[in-house]
């Protein structure tokens, strides 16, 4: 019964929904991608996802139902005993808690596990990806946020479940207001919604730029990675302030971070990372020279080696965790 062996993924990101079915070997069978609604709170979520679930699985030519499982990385506080997700403040009307596997486990017929998304990431650049060679890792997830995802000596560090929050990690005292409410995080200056926040005011202030107008050229709502990145591209003015800040911002953020960890090896992933790829990367390895301390042992700062299916795969391993009945260090993250 091979089929028995093929394993759903979902990578529930503020921005897109990725969906992929593996075999028991990760290699993908099928896929989809459909943006993230922006309205309608939980339930058009995850209607969404079981939408792009079915359509990956209609690619690989398997029914959801005959999947061992499907597992998800999801924004916010994850309970994965319960399966809910709390305060996922990336997603639309998500302050509450709702119970997402209990819903996706009805309507794709079989078992849902839940896990942290950026816990998935790394986990995934830990086992498959670029941080297959070391014992010590932090990946960074440069999205809509900024997440941190920790491996210490082989394990996930999950702390009480909040560990990893490095989006949160303070740049600048009484800086700017950060999308969590506080100041001067990390995230305010490099999260992806926090500077199309930034970039809006700026526009509507007469600060001319062609974010918008590339957004727009491309049928979108929001400005993408893709967006950013084209915006780079043609040295567009605002677009290279703003990502030059972002740098700045992960640079130190990443630097005090390894100062307090030690590790081996950062990756840097997330839709901005990936997409904007191995230049940056050696850009913001640049932005933390001026506050790493051993400097006489630096980490390797690594793009992430899975791109933008690394997500969906390490939801997929946390199935495997779960038929294998071994503990599932990723994922656990209820407070
Ligand atoms: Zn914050």
């Amino acid at each position: 019964m091979p089929v028995m062996e093929l394993r759903g993924g979902i990578d529930l990101g503020g921005t897109k929904i990725e969906a992929i079915v593996v075999d028991a070997d990760q290699k993908v069978l099928g896929s989809s991608r459909h943006p993230t609604p922006s309205s309608g709170g939980p339930e058009a979520v995850a209607a969404e996802l079981v939408a792009a679930m079915q359509e990956a699985c209609k690619a690989a030519g398997v029914e959801s139902a005959s999947l061992q499982g499907v597992g998800v990385g999801s924004p916010g506080v994850v309970d994965e005993a319960t399966g809910t997700v709390s305060t996922a403040r990336n997603l639309p009307d998500w302050e509450g808690s709702f119970e997402l596997g209990p819903a996706l486990s009805r309507e794709l017929g079989t078992t849902a596990t839940l896990g942290n998304d950026v816990q998935v990431a790394t986990d995934a650049e830990f086992e498959l990806g670029a941080g297959k060679p070391y014992q010590s890792l932090l990946g960074v997830m440069w999205g809509t946020g900024v997440g941190g995802g920790i491996v210490l000596d082989g394990k996930p560090w999950l702390g009480r479940g909040g560990a990893g929050e490095i989006g949160h990690v303070v740049v600048k005292i009484d800086g700017r207001r950060c999308p969590c409410g506080r100041r001067g995080c990390m995230e305010a200056y490099a999260g992806r919604a926090a500077m199309e926040a930034r970039a809006r005011s700026k526009h509507e202030d007469g600060t001319s730029t062609d974010l918008f107008k590339i957004m727009k050229d491309r049928g979108r709502t929001k400005l993408t990675s893709a967006v950013w990145a084209k915006a780079l591209e043609r040295e567009d003015k605002l677009a290279t302030e703003l990502i030059d800040e972002a740098i700045e911002a992960l640079g130190a953020g990443i630097a005090s971070a390894q100062n307090l960890l030690d590790v081996q090896a950062i990756v840097i992933g997330g839709g901005l990372g990936v997409r904007l790829g191995q230049p940056f990367v050696k850009r913001i390895r640049k932005a933390m020279e001026p506050h790493v301390f051993n400097t006489a042992n630096w980490p390797d700062v690594l793009l992430a080696g899975l791109g933008d299916l690394g997500g969906a795969l390490g939801a997929a391993l946390l199935v495997s965790r779960r038929v294998e009945g071994t503990p599932a260090p990723v994922g656990e993250t209820a407070g």
